[in-house]
C-alpha cells in the first residue's frame, strides 16, 4: 500500500463510550480503505478489520446492483420530547431506538418508542436494539410492552447475549428477532448458526473482512441483511453502503447515518457521507480523504496505529 494517515475525531455525542474515534486510513490502487478497529479489541480480531481496510485499497468492491441506499436514523437514550425532535430532523422513515441503557429504564423506553412511533407516523418503521441487556424473561416482557407501546415494532436487535437465548426469546414473541453482536464478534461468523434463533441478520463489512466476506456470511446464514456501521468515517462508511449496494436483496433500511455522529470528517464537506432525505449514494471508490492534515493524530497515537497495522498485517 502506497500510503498511510491516522486520523483523531471528536464525536458530537458520546456514543458507545466513545469521544474521540480515530482509525487509519491506507491506499491502495484501487483506492483508500479504513482500519478502525477499536482500540481495545485484540490483534485477532483487528486482523479483520485491516483485512476490509486493504480490500478497499487494493481490490476495490464488488459490483453494486443499487445507486442508493436507504437508512435509519439513530435514537439514543433520549427523553421522549428530544427523540421525536431527532426523528423529525433526519428525514428517514425508519427509525433504530436504543433500549435497555440501564437497569430501570424501560418505563423511560416505552416512552421514548410511542414519541417516536408519533413522529414517525403509521407508515414509518421502528426498531429498537437492547445491545443484549436483557436476560429471556426480561427480553419477552420488555419486547410485548415495547411493540405495544410503538404500535407494532419492525424487529428488536440483540435483545440477549448469546444464540441460544435469541431463539428461546424468538420462541415466545410475535417481534422479529435480529441478531448483531452475536454475528459480529463470532469467531468464526461464517459458522454461526443463526438459523432459529434469529429473523434478521445485522452485518457489518469491516468487521467481518471487507465486502466479500460480508456477503459469503449474508449467504451463509440465509436471512434478509441490515448492514450496519462500525461508526467509520466517510472512508470506511463508503465500505458499508458498498456491503449494502452488493446484497441481492436489501428488505429493510441500513444503520449507515453514523456519519452525523462526527463533528467533521477525513474529506471535503461536500463528500461526507451523511444520509439525505432518508438515503445515501452509492459510491464506486471511497471518497478521498484530503483533509488528512488537519484531522490527524498526534505523533504518538499515529505510531500506535501504525505498529498495530503492522502486526495483524501478518496474521
Ligand atoms: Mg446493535
Amino acid at each position: 500500500m502506497h500510503s498511510a494517515a491516522v486520523y483523531a475525531i471528536p464525536m458530537t455525542t458520546r456514543f458507545r463510550g466513545i469521544t474521540v474515534r480515530e482509525g487509519m486510513l491506507l491506499q491502495g490502487p484501487a483506492g483508500w480503505g479504513e482500519f478502525c478497529a477499536f482500540p481495545e479489541y485484540g490483534d485477532a480480531e483487528a486482523a479483520a478489520w485491516f483485512a476490509a481496510a486493504r480490500e478497499a485499497a487494493e481490490e476495490g468492491w464488488p459490483e453494486p446492483v443499487r445507486n442508493t441506499v436507504p437508512v435509519n436514523c439513530i435514537v439514543p437514550a433520549v427523553g421522549p420530547e428530544r427523540a421525536a425532535e431527532m426523528v423529525r430532523a433526519s428525514g428517514c422513515a425508519t427509525a433504530k431506538v436504543k433500549v435497555a441503557d440501564h437497569p430501570d429504564s424501560a418505563r423511560e423506553d416505552l416512552e421514548r418508542v410511542a414519541a417516536v412511533r408519533d413522529a414517525l407516523g403509521p407508515a414509518g418503521h421502528v426498531r429498537v436494539d437492547a445491545n443484549a441487556r436483557w436476560d429471556v424473561d426480561t427480553a419477552v416482557r420488555e419486547i410485548r410492552a415495547l411493540d405495544a407501546a410503538a404500535g407494532g415494532l419492525q424487529y428488536v436487535e440483540q435483545p440477549c447475549p448469546s444464540v441460544e437465548e435469541l431463539a428461546a426469546v424468538r420462541r415466545r414473541v410475535d417481534v422479529r428477532i435480529a441478531a448483531d453482536e452475536s454475528i459480529r464478534r463470532a469467531e468464526d461468523p461464517l459458522r454461526v448458526a443463526v438459523a432459529g434463533a434469529a429473523d434478521v441478520a445485522i452485518l457489518k463489512c469491516l468487521p467481518l473482512g471487507g465486502v466479500r466476506r460480508a456477503l459469503r456470511v449474508a449467504e451463509a446464514c440465509g436471512l434478509p441483511c441490515v448492514v450496519s456501521s462500525a461508526l467509520e468515517s466517510s472512508v470506511g462508511l463508503a465500505a458499508e453502503i458498498a456491503l449494502a449496494a452488493a446484497l441481492p436483496e436489501l428488505e429493510f433500511a441500513c444503520g449507515l447515518g453514523t456519519g452525523r455522529l462526527f463533528t467533521t470528517d477525513v474529506v471535503p464537506d461536500a463528500d461526507r457521507l451523511i444520509p439525505r432525505d432518508g438515503v445515501l449514494p452509492v459510491l464506486r471508490t471511497a471518497p478521498e480523504p484530503v483533509r488528512r492534515a488537519e484531522v490527524a493524530a498526534g505523533p504518538e497515537r499515529e505510531a500506535w496505529w501504525r505498529a498495530r497495522a503492522e502486526r495483524v498485517a501478518l496474521l
